[in-house]
């Protein structure tokens, strides 16, 4: 299953039983902060994980399963209204996503970027399971075309790229499967900049850009 500009489905029922990577339920969480149409889907989600649980009676959760939605029950109510409407935006231009906050700091100024290939920087962040990745890729450029060993969920923070699969911008969000084969352009003016969590490596498709891999680190 693919999902262009909005969370798949199965991601939303596998973030709502507590069973995603930690690194895919950052950007999901980041997603989910901005997005009222998949808060919305989420909500089904959580409705079908009780159905199926009730009738699994008898049936012990995984401890992280459980753990994950006694904390979300002890949250709010996942009927409650609030539980749809956006939260309180804070218009500020520099500020990260909150869910990205653990995992990267507040401001995008505060910020350390590696270089990792001409117009190409990236920030690693430790995570227990998954890869997370800050990437700023500059305006005008394409990605090596590539295809995934897994699975791939990016959300673009600013700027924008084109690919095969349409025009992706601030907010929205790749949600792709080993099946997808793509080469992102960049757009021009301003540098784009994303969030993306992968749980194996890419696969790079030409030989230059499978010899540039190991320089890359995904
Ligand atoms: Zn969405």
């Amino acid at each position: 299953m693919n999902s262009y500009h909005h969370l798949d489905s199965s991601t939303l029922i596998g973030y709502s039983a507590g069973s995603l990577p930690e690194a895919f339920r950052a950007v999901v969480s980041a997603h989910l902060s901005i997005c009222a149409h998949c808060r919305t889907q989420l909500l089904d989600a959580d409705r079908v994980g009780g159905q199926l649980m009730s009738q699994q009676e008898g049936v012990p959760l995984p401890a992280a399963a459980r753990d994950s939605l006694l904390k979300r029950l002890a949250q709010s109510p996942v009927s409650s209204p609030a539980h749809r409407e956006a939260p309180p935006r804070v218009h500020d231009p520099d500020r990260l996503p909150e869910p990205l906050w653990p995992y990267f700091g507040r401001s995008y100024s505060g910020l350390r970027w590696r270089t990792i290939g001409p117009g190409v920087h990236h920030i690693r962040s430790q995570v227990r399971d998954g890869n997370l990745m800050l990437l700023r890729i500059a305006p005008g450029r394409s990605v090596p075309m590539h295809s995934h060993g897994g699975n791939e969920l990016t959300m673009i923070l600013q700027g924008a790229y084109d690919d095969s699969l349409g025009h992706f911008a601030p907010g929205d969000v790749a949600d792709l499967d080993c099946d997808i084969e793509h080469q992102p352009a960049t757009s021009p003016g301003v540098p784009c900049v994303c969030v993306a969590a992968t749980d194996l490596p890419l696969r790079f498709s030409g030989w230059l850009a499978r010899a540039l891999q190991p320089l890359f680190k995904m």
